[in-house]
């Protein structure tokens, strides 16, 4: 198969690559042609890695390589793709003109795919003449290692069209799940309700952020804890989803207090060094004191 990455950040990246590991033809596509080179260069050290752990054996990593190009041209990118995945950044203006670009020079059948992870891809698809074969495929950070790909079904899509993703979502080695198109899709929105409870929890001073961390991983097999993935998320980009979910689905994704005063005191989690833990070089090296006096009692 022939697949266009469009975006070679973070995601496209990731999905250039298992694309490209699985035999596919990958060409990625960025606005410049440094940030063309700097996403295939990453994707070299990503298997370079891989080959160190005896994860990838030398032989696929140049193969992978060799089935990997880039451009700046959109055209010479997506003119003989078979799927397209745009993977440039979160806003709805840029997707609907992204995905209008991709029309004009795309085969009829061609599979037109966003990686967005909270828009609606109804509306997204809306834009396109064609917008039955229109989907989301939802790959999660980092795509070499996470299993998961979530099929987000647009109101216009058709039968053949999620069968197309789902042929492609399995043949590049992920596990797809199939949600309709709604807010959070099914992701977002159980991971961040479990997030907010458990902040919920530690406003209520019900349990210490490593208690409450610890139920779910030692008593649900959570391989982390939802105060701990919250730090690593990043407290602003979970209050936004929250505030986003609010408006779509109603109070019971109203952001906590306690949320809204950490964020606005810059301490974001991980990335600042200090969140609901104290962090130090990505790991935790304490329990922030603002959290440890506004549970009181439970510490
Ligand atoms: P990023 O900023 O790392 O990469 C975006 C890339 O798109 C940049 O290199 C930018 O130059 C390029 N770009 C901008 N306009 C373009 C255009 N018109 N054509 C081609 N390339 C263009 O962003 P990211 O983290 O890779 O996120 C991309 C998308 O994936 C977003 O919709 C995001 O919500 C979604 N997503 C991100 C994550 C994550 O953890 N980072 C996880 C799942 C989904």
């Amino acid at each position: 198969m022939h697949v266009a990455v469009l975006g070679a950040g973070t995601m496209g990246q990731g999905i250039a690559q298992v694309a490209a590991q699985a035999g596919h033809d990958v060409v990625v596509r960025d606005i410049e042609s440094e940030y063309v080179a700097d996403g295939i260069d990453e994707i070299e050290s990503t298997l370079a890695a891989g080959v160190e752990r005896e994860k990838v054996t030398p032989d696929a990593k140049s193969a992978t390589l060799d089935r990997l190009s880039g451009t700046t041209d959109l055209e010479t990118a997506v003119a003989d793709a078979n799927v397209v995945v745009e993977a440039v950044p979160e806003d709805v203006e840029l997707k609907q003109e992204t995905f209008t670009s991709i029309e004009d020079v795309t085969g009829s059948e061609t599979l037109i795919a966003s990686n967005t992870s909270a828009l609606s891809l109804t509306e997204i698809a809306s834009v396109l003449e064609r917008p039955e074969r229109a989907i989301g495929l939802h790959f999660f950070n980092p795509v070499h290692l996470m299993a998961l790909v979530e099929i987000v079904v647009p109101e216009q899509a058709t039968d053949e069209t999620v069968e197309a993703a789902r042929e492609f979502v399995e043949g590049i080695e992920k596990t797809p799940i199939t949600v309709r198109d709604s807010p959070g899709f099914a992701s977002s929105r159980l991971g961040v309700a479990l997030g907010v409870e458990a902040i919920r929890m530690l406003e209520t001073g019900v349990a210490s952020p490593r208690d409450v961390d610890q139920a779910m991983t030692l008593g649900y097999n959570h391989p982390m804890g939802p105060i701990e993935l919250t730090d690593i998320v990043g407290l602003d980009v979970r209050l936004d989803i929250l505030e986003h979910l609010r408006e779509e689905l109603g109070e019971r994704f109203k952001p906590p207090q306690l949320l809204k005063q950490k964020v606005r005191a810059g301490k974001l989690g991980r990335k600042t060094g200090e969140g609901f833990y104290v962090w130090e070089d990505g790991e935790i090296v304490g329990v922030s004191g603002e959290t440890t006096n506004s549970v009181g009692a439970g510490q």
